[in-house]
């Protein structure tokens, strides 16, 4: 496969961009050659600019659920942005996203548009911060929630229960507002919790875990977090910005039935463009700026283009059958996965929930990131590496998840799962 303009490109990169990328999984670190520079995609199919085309399941980190270049967003995005991109004043077409994301959730009272999921995160902890008067944050190893300051922490060593910083730049002294704990482990959660609520403002969780494996948490566990909240007098705030939308139009709240105290959205409610939102309970969300003492503002917050690709995506998203289809399409490539894995009795597994799915290289059910072996990621770049060269483009790294969009048609679903099975094949036997 000739990939001559995207190395040159990578190389040019290299000169303007610390590492060539403007976000660090995208370097292609953690699997074998460089990044591919992509010229156009429509629907399921991708190309670079060599020309080489492949099978998306990348689906640009999620929030493509209609396929790329949808031609009915690309359509309404055109028409709005005939009138101009930006004004900084209120719009039409954020009280269209607004009222029709509330109208969907039942969790969501009133929402606030931003222009990130990181930006969405900060800002829901800092108002569980000024609505509750507490500092402290729980949260759970192998979520993700953005690069936020407070958020990039791990474990701290031995007994100790809050945490340390996972990025150099944030001080200790945040980090140590900070408690992580592992996913599943409810004893540790209410330890926790009685030690230190009267200082805890907030959990934060992705209730569906997807940005370190797909680390499917029993629905158990989640209604009894909520309930621990509810006892210690903590918020819970759900992080949906992978799963809103993608599971069910109510999102994993909806799914599992928890309710949370805040919800943060990005990625999906953008339909491509850069949109994120936190929301929940009227009373909570009442405390920001103007209404209340928590500062938060955007520049390009609700931005009109933006907020008509978001509604676009999601009036996609609720039309009758859309998440069954999306179910059905998916069980259908991992159905075809599980059963040759089966049959040549492999030690992996395939993890799925609505839409997403996780090649895990294990037999056992892994439901924290302990249980990941680092080792299996070498299994990942041998499949990466033959995948790419097949024509199949899954995100760079063994603990990203894939993501079957609409546009992901039967005949594509078929042949992308002939081209993994030879994939697996080729990882376990060379
Ligand atoms: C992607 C993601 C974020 C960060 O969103 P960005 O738009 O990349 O800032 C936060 N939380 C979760 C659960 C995510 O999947």
């Amino acid at each position: 496969m000739n990939r001559t303009r995207s190395t040159a490109l990578f190389e040019e990169a290299k000169q303007y961009f610390p590492g060539g990328v403007n976000s660090p999984v995208r370097a292609f670190k953690s699997v074998h050659g460089a990044p591919l520079f992509i010229k156009n995609a429509h629907g399921a199919i991708m190309y670079d600019e060599d020309d080489n085309e492949f099978i998306d399941f990348c689906c640009s980190w999620g929030p493509l659920i209609h396929g790329h270049n949808n031609p009915i967003i690309k359509e309404a995005v055109i028409k709005t942005i005939q009138n101009g991109m930006s004004f900084g004043a209120p719009t039409v077409h954020g009280n269209m996203l607004g009222a029709a994301m509330i109208e969907q959730n039942r969790y969501l009272e009133k929402v606030r548009f931003v222009s990130s999921g990181t930006e969405a995160v900060m800002s829901a902890v800092r108002l569980a911060r000024g609505y509750t008067g507490k500092s402290k944050i729980i949260k759970f190893d192998g979520c993700y929630h953005g690069h936020v300051d407070s958020l990039m922490v791990k474990a701290g060593s031995g007994l100790a229960t809050f945490g340390t910083s996972s990025s150099a730049g944030v001080p200790e002294s945040l980090a140590k507002e900070t408690i992580v704990i592992n996913l599943n482990d409810l004893q540790a959660l209410e330890d926790t919790l009685v030690a230190h609520s009267a200082d805890i403002a907030a959990i934060i969780i992705e209730p569906v875990p997807a940005n370190n494996g797909l680390l499917l948490q029993d629905q158990n566990f989640l209604i009894w977090v909520r309930k621990l909240c509810d006892d210690h007098d903590v918020l819970l705030i759900l992080d949906e910005v992978i799963s809103g939308y993608r599971v069910g139009l109510e999102g994993a709240a909806g799914y599992y039935s928890v309710e949370p105290d805040l919800l943060t959205f990005g990625k999906i409610i953008g339909g491509g463009l850069p949109v994120g939102a936190f929301g929940g309970k009227a009373d909570i969300m009442g405390h920001i700026s103007p209404d209340g003492p928590v500062y938060q503002a955007g520049t390009l917050s609700a931005n009109p283009v933006a907020m008509t690709a978001g509604l676009t995506s999601i009036e996609l998203c609720a039309k009758d059958g859309f998440y069954e289809s999306q179910k059905i399409k998916t069980m259908r490539l991992v159905n075809n996965l599980r059963g040759h894995i089966e049959s040549k009795g492999y030690e992996m597994s395939i993890v799925t929930i609505g839409s997403i799915f996780w090649l895990a290289f294990s037999k056992s059910r892994i439901a924290s990131s302990q249980e990941i072996d680092p080792a299996s990621m070498e299994l990942f770049k041998k499949l990466h590496a033959y995948l790419l060269d097949h024509g199949v483009y899954l995100g760079p790294s063994g603990y990203e998840v894939g993501f079957v969009s609409s546009a992901h048609t039967n005949i594509i679903l078929d042949k992308a799962a002939q081209i993994i099975c030879d994939g697996i094949d080729h990882t376990f036997t060379n």
